[in-house]
Parts: structure tokens; C-alpha cells; sequence
């Protein structure tokens, strides 16, 4: 999450509207975030949009957002797709697609994006392509995020997630200022089902076969810039700030 945006319309799709326009940038930044669960992806969002202005637009969040929702108003796609979720693997192209071209909008927003968790698969990545070459927008970069397996693990069994803005956390890298509480809204912090151990297991597994072919898609097309995150959050984000040669903000 970024607590400088809001992402209603990214969030909710349909008609939904952000309340407060996109930061003004004379730069937006169109970039992916790539990297095993557990790379800390969530927290590089976060520290790069607040730096760079652009939104997160997180696939992820979105099903979170929908596993919450009360109204009981879920597309069958949608219940089915927080089923695959809650186990650990990855939701159908179809449906992540479906609701990807539902939010085209927010591919062309004037500040820029930061896609994180999306495309996850070769044939959402083509599908990507398509689109945004039909709306003629270009990526700067795709950011390719690599830890050792043991820090993997260390970092998702600590994470904790916002029940309310999805902000991320971990109870000793990042603890919230009060225990258990968001630092941006205040609400409690939980533990994702898919943090759990058997569903880390399933996570890494997809992630070996259906994520990594998408770095050669990425590094074909001069767009790959690959980036240890190891250290601090704020160390990575420096050095993620370096290579995409970002000076000075
Ligand atoms: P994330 O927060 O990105 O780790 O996503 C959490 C879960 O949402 C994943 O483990 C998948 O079940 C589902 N998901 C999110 N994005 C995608 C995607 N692009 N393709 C398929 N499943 C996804």
C-alpha cells in the first residue's frame, strides 16, 4: 500500500473513482516488480511510490480487498479465484486478466504505476504486452528483486499485513510503532493465510515454475534490472533508486 495514494479505483474497479488526483509528476515511472514471495516486493512498493510519486498496483491486494468484502456481492470468478488464493496458488489467467482490462484506466494514469504481483505467468505477461502497446505506453523497467531461500522464509513467517490499508509489516525488521497496529490507520495486523507454512511450500513452487520464465521475457526485451534485497528496506530501496538512476527526490 501507499499511504501518499489513494488507490480506490485500482481497489474496488468497476466505476469507482480515486478521491485525490494522481501525484503531479513531470516524470511518471511505469514499472514491475518481480521476485520470489517473500523478497519484500510489498515494502519496495511502498518506499518507491512514496519516492517516486507513482501508485501500487497490487493483483494481491485486490483479492484481499475482495475476500473482505461483507456485501456478499462476489463474482462467482472472484470466489473462486480466493479459493486458489487461500491455498497458496495462483489464481486462473482468465480471471486475473478479466480484472486487470477491468482496471485498464489505472495503466494510463498520469502518475505513473508500479504493478507488483502482476503478470505472474508468461501468458499474463504477453497479455500485458498487448495491452499496453494498445495503449501505447511504454515500461521503464522491470525490477527483479533476489534473497537466499533461509531470509525468504524468516521474512514471510514475520509478516504481518494491515487488516484495513494492506500495509506490510514484520515483528522484528519492521515493527509497527504499537504492537499489532498500523502505523498509517490504526487498524490490527494479521497474518496472510498464504504466510503460513504450508502454503509458503506451494508459493515457492509456483513461483519456480510459472514466475521465472517471465525474467527471460523481461530480460529480451532490455527491460530487466535485476536487484539483491538484502540489508535494510531503506538500503534496497536506495539501491533500487541507483540503478533505476533516480537522483536527488
Ligand atoms: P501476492 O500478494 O502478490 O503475493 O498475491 C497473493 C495471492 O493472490 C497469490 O498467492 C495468488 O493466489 C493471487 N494472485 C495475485 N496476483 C496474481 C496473479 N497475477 N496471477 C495469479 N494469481 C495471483
Amino acid at each position: 500500500m501507499s499511504s501518499t495514494h489513494d488507490r480506490t479505483a485500482w481497489l474496488e474497479g468497476g466505476n469507482a473513482c480515486c478521491t485525490t488526483p494522481p501525484h503531479q509528476t513531470n516524470r511518471p515511472y511505469r514499472l514491475l516488480l518481480l521476485g520470489a514471495p517473500g523478497v519484500g516486493k510489498g515494502t519496495q512498493a511502498e518506499l518507491l511510490c512514496e519516492r517516486l510519486g507513482t501508485c501500487h498496483l497490487s493483483t494481491g491486494d485486490v483479492f484481499r480487498v475482495a475476500k473482505c468484502d461483507a456485501s456478499g456481492e462476489l463474482s462467482p470468478a472472484m470466489q473462486e479465484a480466493l479459493t486458489y488464493m487461500k491455498r497458496g496458488d495462483l489464481v486462473p489467467d482468465r480471471t486475473v486478466l478479466e480484472m486487470i482490462r477491468e482496471r485498464a484506466r489505472c495503466l494510463r494514469c498520469t502518475g505513473g504505476f508500479l504493478l507488483d504481483g502482476f503478470p505472474r505467468t508468461l501468458t499474463q505477461a504477453e497479455a500485458l504486452t498487448t495491452i499496453l502497446d494498445a495503449e501505447n505506453i511504454r515500461l521503464d523497467n522491470v525490477l527483479n528483486y533476489e534473497l537466499p531461500i533461509e531470509k525468504i522464509v524468516e521474512r514471510l513467517s514475520g509478516r504481518r499485513t494491515c487488516t484495513g490499508c494492506k500495509a506490510v509489516f514484520h515483528i522484528t525488521a519492521r515493527p509497527p510503532k504499537v504492537e499489532n497496529k498500523c502505523d498509517h490507520c490504526g487498524h490490527a495486523l494479521y497474518r496472510r493465510d498464504d504466510d503460513r507454512p504450508e502454503a509458503i511450500l506451494v508459493r515457492m513452487k509456483v513461483y519456480q515454475e510459472s514466475t521465472k520464465p517471465l525474467l527471460d521475457y523481461y530480460a529480451q526485451r532490455g527491460l530487466l534490472l535485476t536487484i539483491m534485497a538484502e540489508g535494510t528496506p531503506e538500503e534496497t530501496c536506495e539501491r533500487t533508486m541507483e540503478r533505476l538512476n533516480v537522483i536527488g527526490i
